[in-house]
């Protein structure tokens, strides 16, 4: 593999989650909602997150920038890149589908809101992130550059850690035990095994 190939691997990875988020989108914004989460910090967060997984990296895959911060491109690290990838869309494909119309790109409750507990969130409560933090060390083994390559990380890490906790507050707001007996025996993003 090649660094080209590599840049190329990264466009069809995002090229590929936005086919993938495209028709929930659509519909997203013709489910009403009853309720939601911090709007101004929401939005915010938003922007961080698509600034690390998206503006950083497409600026040095377009323009090779900031050059200092580049070291060899290692063709292993790409494949191993390529593979995550690969199953952050498929994983992220699979929450989508579960998910259905109880998703929302910010935080809300819609009308008729279900919990969700059956398929990919009967091991995990955050799969859809689990698949956001694949995409970021992704891009991180794929992008040989400090900046461009670790900026998801830190984009997608900083929606994470202020989102997760009002999440499953808003969560348990809205389904009381149900959400705290699921909260027990599920992981955030990692199974529970024991
Ligand atoms: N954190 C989840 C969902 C991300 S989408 C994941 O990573 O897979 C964010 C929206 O999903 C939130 O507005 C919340 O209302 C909703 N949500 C989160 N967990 C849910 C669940 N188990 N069932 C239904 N909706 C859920």
């Amino acid at each position: 593999m090649t660094l080209f190939i590599a840049k190329l691997i990264w466009f069809f990875g995002v090229a590929g989650w936005f086919i993938i988020r495209y028709p929930h989108a659509r519909r997203s914004r013709r489910t009403p909602t009853v309720r939601r989460g911090g709007r101004a910090l929401e939005i915010a967060l938003l922007t961080i997150s698509f600034t690390g997984l998206f503006v950083v990296p497409a600026v040095y895959v377009l323009t090779a920038e900031p050059r200092f911060a580049s070291y060899p491109f290692q063709p292993i690290l790409a494949w191993l890149g390529a593979c995550l990838f690969v199953s952050a869309l498929w994983l992220f494909r699979w929450t989508h589908k579960e998910l259905g119309r109880n998703w929302s790109v910010t935080l809300e409750v819609r009308d008729r809101h279900v919990l969700i507990t059956s398929g990919v969130y009967r091991l995990v409560r955050h799969p859809m992130y689990a698949a956001f933090w694949l995409w970021a060390v992704a891009q991180a083994l794929l992008l040989p550059n400090w900046i461009a390559g670790l900026a998801g990380l830190a984009g997608f890490g900083t929606l994470f850690l202020l989102r997760i906790g009002r999440e499953e507050r808003l969560m348990e707001e809205t389904f009381g035990d149900e959400y705290r007996q699921y909260a027990a025996r599920t992981g955030r993003i990692i199974p529970r095994l024991f």
